[in-house]
């Protein structure tokens, strides 16, 4: 990834899971061999953490424009669907935490 990457929050280093998982993250994407294997699944599973274990840590805001806030924010939140599409859309808003944007917002 050329793109810059964003200065990870520090709340995310005083946690086991977090700073192991970003770590292996920044390691993957500076390998050009391993990037498209090892990076975006490593990004999964560090938005899957965030989201469920530092979800007060979520941006809550949509991201202007975005199809993917518009298609997780759903008008019946109660719902069985309602609530796994809250928690998908948690996942997404955590990544703009550590991703470089363009890649944030792809995922
Ligand atoms: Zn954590
Ligand atoms: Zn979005």
């Amino acid at each position: 990834m050329t793109e810059n990457w964003p200065a990870a929050p520090l709340w995310m280093f005083a946690c086991d899971t977090c700073a192991r998982l970003y770590g292996r993250l920044r390691w993957a994407s500076a390998d050009q061999v391993w990037e498209m294997i090892d990076s975006d699944l490593l990004a999964l599973r560090l938005a899957q953490h965030i989201a469920r274990d530092h979800y007060r840590r979520v941006p809550s805001a949509r991201h202007p424009g975005c199809w993917l806030c518009d298609h997780y924010d759903r008008d019946e939140p109660e719902s069985e669907l309602g609530q796994a599409m809250t928690v998908l859309g948690r996942e997404h808003r955590a990544r703009i935490l550590f991703l470089p944007t363009l890649a944030a917002l792809a995922g």
